[in-house]
C-alpha cells in the first residue's frame, strides 16, 4: 500500500486524497480501456462528456444545489471572478455593489471590482488586522454599516485563507434584490451549506476539490441575463458558458476530471455533514493545542470566527517560527510557513488532510514547546 511520505499543510495548491491520486494514476495512461490518457481525449467526446456531467451531478448532490442554479466549470482562478462578477451583475461601472472585507482576498476582490462597478466598502476588518468579523446576525450591523439599498449585490469572502477568518453565519443583504455573492475558494465543500441564500458562489479548485486551473461558479439562473457590460470578454460572460454547458471553448479537462473524483470521494465518505464533522475534529484538536499552550502559540483570530480550514498562529519571535517550520519539515510536516504578507505559521487542514496529520502536528507542537520554552 502506498503511503505518502509527508503531511502537506499547504494553503493551495493543497493536498488531495490519496485514493483520488491513485485512481488518476491509472487513467493517466489509459482511461478505462480507451487507450488514451484522460488528458488526451476530446472534450466533445463521449468519455469526457460523462466525466463533466457526472462531476456536475455529484457536486449538485453534495451541495444540494437547487434546480434554478447553473454550475459552471471555468478557468482563470478565483481572481478572474473578481472582475467577472461585476461585469455580469452590474450593467455599467456606475452601478453600485457592496463589499464586506474580512481579509486580503476580500480586499483584492473589492479593489478589482472597483474598476467595473461603484464598489462600496460596507465594513472592513482591517483596523483589527483582520482578526474578527462584525456579527452579521446583529440587526444593528447592517444599519451601522451603510449597505447601499441600490447595490446590485453584497460580496463576501466566506473564508479568508491568509487570515484564517471564516463566516459562520451569512449576512442578509439589504439591497433591492437581496443578492449575496461569495468567494468560497478555501472552504468550498468543507461543510453543508444553503446555496439558495446566494445569488452566486465561486471557488478556485486548488484547496478542497482539485488542481489549480478549474474555477467553479454556481449562479442563480435569473442572473444569467446575457447582458454583461459591453466590453466583457467572451470568456467572462456567464451566459455563454451556461448555454454551452461549460464547453464553449476547451475546458480544463484534467482538472475537471480530478474534481469529479474528489466529489465522488466526498459522497462516498457520507456527504458534507460527515466531512464537516471530520473537519471540526481536526480544527478542534489544533486550536485546542494552541489555546492550551499557555501563550507559547497564539492564534490572533477571534474564537467565534476561526476558520476550520486555515489555522494561522505565531510564536514568540520570528527566529523561533523559522525553527518551528524547519524542524516540522524534517519530521515530514511541510509547507507550514505563514503567508509572506503576514508571517508566522499557518496550517491549512483542508478536507484531504487526515486526522493523523493533525495529531502528528499537535504532538510535534508539544514537543517543540517543551524544548524551547
Ligand atoms: N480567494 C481566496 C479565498 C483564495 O484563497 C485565493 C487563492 O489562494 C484566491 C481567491 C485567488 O485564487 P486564484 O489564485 O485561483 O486566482
Amino acid at each position: 500500500l502506498y503511503r505518502r511520505p509527508v503531511f502537506n499543510f499547504a494553503a493551495g495548491p493543497a493536498t488531495l486524497p490519496e485514493s483520488v491520486l491513485l485512481k488518476a494514476q491509472a487513467d493517466l495512461f489509459d482511461y478505462r480501456g480507451s487507450g488514451m490518457s484522460i488528458m488526451e481525449m476530446s472534450h466533445r467526446g463521449k468519455d469526457f462528456d460523462s466525466v463533466i456531467k457526472t462531476a456536475e451531478s455529484d457536486l449538485r448532490e453534495l451541495l444540494s444545489v437547487p434546480d434554478g442554479y447553473s454550475v459552471l466549470f471555468l478557468q482563470g482562478g478565483a481572481t478572474t471572478q473578481f472582475s467577472a462578477v461585476p461585469l455580469n451583475l452590474c450593467s455599467s461601472p456606475a452601478d453600485p455593489a457592496d463589499f464586506i472585507v474580512t481579509g486580503s482576498w476580500g480586499d483584492k476582490a473589492f479593489k478589482e471590482a472597483s474598476k467595473y462597478c461603484t464598489a462600496n466598502l460596507v465594513w472592513s476588518g482591517k483596523p483589527n488586522n483582520y482578526t474578527d468579523i462584525a456579527d452579521p446576525t446583529d440587526p444593528n450591523f447592517l444599519l451601522r454599516n451603510n449597505q447601499n439599498p441600490d447595490a446590485r449585490y453584497l460580496h463576501i469572502c466566506a473564508n479568508e485563507t491568509i487570515h484564517g477568518v471564516e463566516f459562520k453565519t451569512y449576512p442578509a443583504p439589504e439591497n433591492d434584490n437581496g443578492l449575496l455573492v461569495a468567494d468560497m475558494s478555501s472552504n468550498f465543500c468543507s461543510k453543508p451549506g444553503d446555496v439558495s441564500k446566494f445569488g452566486l458562489i465561486y471557488a478556485g479548485a486548488q484547496k478542497n476539490i482539485g488542481p489549480s486551473g478549474v474555477t467553479i461558479v454556481i449562479v442563480r439562473n435569473d442572473l444569467l441575463l446575457g447582458r454583461p457590460q459591453p466590453a466583457t470578454p467572451v470568456m467572462l460572460d456567464y451566459k455563454i458558458h451556461a448555454d454551452a454547458a461549460s464547453l464553449y471553448n476547451t475546458p480544463p479537462c484534467f482538472g475537471i476530471y480530478i474534481c469529479g473524483l474528489v466529489f465522488a470521494d466526498l459522497l462516498e465518505q457520507g456527504g458534507l455533514a460527515e466531512v464537516e464533522r471530520k473537519n471540526e475534529e481536526k480544527a478542534g484538536a489544533l486550536y485546542g493545542a494552541i489555546d492550551g499552550s499557555d501563550g507559547f502559540y497564539v492564534c490572533p483570530v477571534e474564537r467565534s470566527v476561526r476558520s476550520l480550514m486555515n489555522v494561522p498562529f505565531t510564536l514568540r519571535t520570528k527566529e523561533l517560527e523559522k525553527k518551528f517550520v524547519e524542524e516540522a519539515a524534517k519530521e515530514g510536516m511541510v509547507q507550514l510557513k505563514g503567508h509572506r504578507s503576514v508571517g508566522g505559521v499557518r496550517a491549512s487542514i483542508y478536507n484531504a488532510m487526515p486526522l493523523a496529520g493533525v495529531q502528528k502536528l499537535v504532538a510535534f507542537m508539544k514537543d517543540f514547546q517543551a524544548r524551547n520554552q
